[in-house]
């Protein structure tokens, strides 16, 4: 028996062969040329081909997996990227080289570039790059990509997996990934979460070729790889293999349920997400909207300050894509774990209460009001609302109604389409907002309590920090209360009250939000089918402020 720990990067067991993915010998020779001109239009040409490929795969999943669609689409971009492109052709002429050598040593130099910066979103897209030059070359050379070749399902190992690789690979064969590296972030494990198959990443160089047909097995949720498990690890494998395949089955019948208890009280419940590819796990999961889409990641991906028009398209994206659902998007929430380069900060002693969320826009207009322009402009194609973080008084939410105000008669001037009645509402993450939370109600349209900020303010505890132990308590009394306090001071103004932090996922205080009165939870994708299973055997008691006590 083999144990090699590696990451978990999407949950679920898998058990099965192990294949060892080959590509073919794709050495590039060096090759020096007298004629560099008729190079550029060799590329130029396998570039237009590619382009094609990549547009012609981008519509053939559209409907299926939106997300794959989208990859393609930047894929596609990338192959004419003016930084890419003009570093290809300065190898060319530079070295009088054969265009598929240039095109590998540019693909080289860009993925070296990316994995060695600091945001591991980017870190992540150097696979995309060797992909995207890859597919460049193969159509320069006519070769073409594959080694993957087998009857039975397996459980598929690698390196790396391209993520245009991962899209194209027949999924009825497949029953987790492996790969020596890769990461959370990487396009893969995102897409083997999405679509909903065991992955376990960076699993190193233990994880040899020689392996191929032997009995392996995988935990996508420890990262756990076990090659030819002995008789008693393979029993309890047998069992957790059961055990999932059970729950799912009782979860898929969850779908297209409603979401109410035995009583008949509604809850809406909704996703967490950070950018356009996790809709598809919202759709999978049968999120009934989303409740937090994490604006921030736009700006936290970028090497600076994203346009309105790119804005637009990522919130446009979503909007639609959501059809007619509610997707929440919280405006940009930077600052102290966040920290962006280009908003070149000053440093603070405690930037957790320094200069961060909501505190940065309206210090800084025009960044708010390039953000508004993008999502007012985007409520035309579908119910958007617009929901600002870390609130501590009303002056700031009327600051923000006028930003919103001056936007709205912006693009009414130009003739832009947007959709006027946009829900506004406010993050409650602040004890400050809790204590004020009844005239707070009276400016905004819901509260979502951001609870990941509201225990750290609450209980005085750093949620950064791993040391706190039994000090930072989630189910603390002061934080239900909170809770209480801010849904009465909602209901009292006729409007509604999420919780879109980590704890509206915790299954166990189901009661207690339920006595709330809590309305919604906007969780991570993949629980809200067991929430809904729990809603659905539940009965909505109330509960007063004093009965919530240590
Ligand atoms: C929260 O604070 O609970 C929240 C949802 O926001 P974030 O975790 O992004 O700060
Ligand atoms: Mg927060």
């Amino acid at each position: 028996m083999i144990t090699i720990q590696g990451k978990g990067v999407s949950a679920g067991v898998a058990k099965g062969p192990l294949y060892f993915l080959r590509r073919p010998n794709t050495r590039i020779e060096k090759q020096t040329v007298e004629d560099t001109g008729a190079e550029k239009r060799r590329l130029a040409a396998a570039q237009t081909e590619s382009v094609r490929q990549l547009e012609e795969l981008a519509e053939k999943c559209r409907d299926e997996a939106e997300d794959a669609a989208v990859l393609f689409e930047t894929h596609a971009m990338f192959v004419e990227d003016e930084d890419f492109v003009a570093c290809i052709e300065e190898q060319l002429e530079e070295e009088a080289c054969n265009a598929e050598y240039a095109v590998e040593q540019a693909g080289e130099q860009f993925a070296v570039m990316l994995a060695a910066m600091d945001d591991p979103y980017m870190q992540a897209r150097a696979a995309d790059i060797k992909d995207v030059a890859r597919r460049i070359i193969n159509n320069l050379t006519g070769a073409v990509s594959g080694g993957f070749d087998t009857d039975e399902p397996v459980i598929l190992c690698a390196d790396d997996l391209a993520p245009s690789e991962t899209l194209q690979l027949d999924k009825s064969k497949i029953l987790g990934f492996v790969t020596k590296k890769g990461s959370n972030n990487s396009h893969t494990a995102i897409l083997a979460r999405t679509m909903g198959i065991p992955a376990v990443c960076a699993a190193g160089d233990a994880l040899q070729e020689g392996y191929t047909g032997r009995l392996c097995y995988i935990d996508g949720e420890t990262g756990e790889l076990i090659i030819d498990p002995d008789p008693i690890s393979l029993a309890a494998l047998t069992e957790k293999l059961g055990k999932q395949a059970e729950r799912k089955q009782l979860l898929e019948t969850m779908k297209g349920q409603k979401d109410i208890t035995l009583d008949g009280r509604e809850i809406m419940l909704y996703c967490n997400i950070g950018s356009l590819e996790d809709v598809s796990a919202v759709q999978e999961n049968d999120g009934q909207g989303i409740g937090l889409f994490r604006s921030e990641f736009l700006y936290l991906g970028a090497k600076t300050y994203p346009t309105e028009e790119e804005q637009f398209l990522a919130y446009r994206a979503v909007a639609a894509a959501m059809q007619g659902k509610r997707v929440i998007i919280r405006t940009l929430d930077i600052g102290a774990d966040k920290q962006v380069d280009y908003f070149r900060m000053e440093k603070e002693v405690n930037p957790a209460l320094g200069m961060r969320a909501i505190r940065i826009c309206l210090n800084r207009p025009e960044v708010f009001r390039t953000q508004l322009r993008a999502l007012y402009r985007a409520s035309a194609y579908g119910k958007v609302a617009i929901m600002f973080p870390m609130i501590t008084s009303v002056w700031e939410v009327r600051e923000c109604k006028r930003a919103c105000h001056r936007v709205m008669a912006e693009l009414e001037k130009e003739g832009v389409p947007f959709d006027r009645s946009t829900e506004l509402g406010i993050m409650i993450e602040t004890p400050a907002s809790v204590l004020v939370a009844d005239a707070l109600a009276e400016e905004v349209d819901f509260f979502s309590v951001g609870t990941n900020d509201l225990i750290q303010y609450t209980l005085a505890c750093d949620r950064q920090s791993n040391d706190l132990g039994k000090f930072y308590d989630p189910h603390h009394p002061a934080v239900l209360r909170a809770l209480k306090i801010a849904a009465d001071a909602a209901h009292r103004a006729g409007k509604w009250i999420g919780i879109c932090g980590e704890l509206a996922a915790d299954i166990g205080l189901l009661p207690t939000f339920l006595a709330i009165g809590i309305d919604e939870l906007s969780v991570t994708p993949s629980a809200v089918l067991p929430l809904r299973a729990e809603l659905r055997r539940s009965i909505a008691k109330t509960c007063t402020l004093d009965m919530l006590k240590c």
